[in-house]
């Protein structure tokens, strides 16, 4: 386990800092990846990746980055009445496996494994699924007792907590909706 080299999909700053906790606890080589198209708008897909550096810096791990973000494909999911959220584990994990198996990764795992909101089952399906595909192992770790803690310690560096998954519908579906509009408008202006 020690010497295997690991790729930690993270979806935001404080997901991230419980697991980079366990895993540099257990001394495990890890890099991380951000591939999060799910982030709308792209003011806060840009407010998310700023937080997943400062987790990065902080742990001193270097971060790959694949840009992006397609509210368009997560609103068509929604129109068809599709799976949203099985469509958005899925595209992200994909993605992952195809990055660590380009660049020598022996396993990868997600920090969206940390949170007791999302659907834990269906993102092992992806996971295991993505790493099938490419030869991968994935670690399907179980964070969810440290989520408190990882929110802690996202509030010890001054990391911003999301008040949404991420989707443009999550985002409309939230009871912050009007709070956080007001936050992208402001952040948009002084841009
Ligand atoms: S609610 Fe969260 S997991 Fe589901 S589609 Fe939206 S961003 Fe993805």
């Amino acid at each position: 386990m020690k010497n295997k080299r690991l790729l930690l999909h993270i979806c935001c700053g404080p997901c991230s800092m419980a697991p980079l906790e366990q895993v540099l606890a257990a001394e495990r080589d890890c890099e991380l990846f951000f591939f999060n198209p799910n982030i709308h708008p792209s003011v806060e897909w840009q407010r998310r990746l700023d937080n997943a550096l400062k987790a990065a810096q902080h742990y001193e791990l270097p971060l790959h980055i694949f840009p992006g973000t397609d509210e368009e494909a997560w609103r068509k999911r929604a129109a068809e009445g599709k799976e949203r959220c099985k469509f958005c584990y899925e595209t992200r994990m994909q993605k992952t496996a195809e990055f660590a198996a380009d660049n020598g990764f022996d396993s990868f795992s997600t920090s969206l494994l940390v949170s007791p909101y999302q659907d834990r089952e269906a993102i092992i399906r992806a996971g295991t699924a993505a790493a099938a595909e490419y030869g991968l192992e994935f670690e399907a770790h179980d964070w969810r007792k440290q989520y408190r803690r990882g929110q802690d310690l996202a509030r010890e560096i001054g990391l911003y907590r999301q008040k949404y998954c991420g989707c443009i519908i999550s985002l409309e579906d939230s009871k912050f909706y009007e709070k956080i509009c007001a936050e992208h408008a402001q952040l948009v202006q002084s841009s």
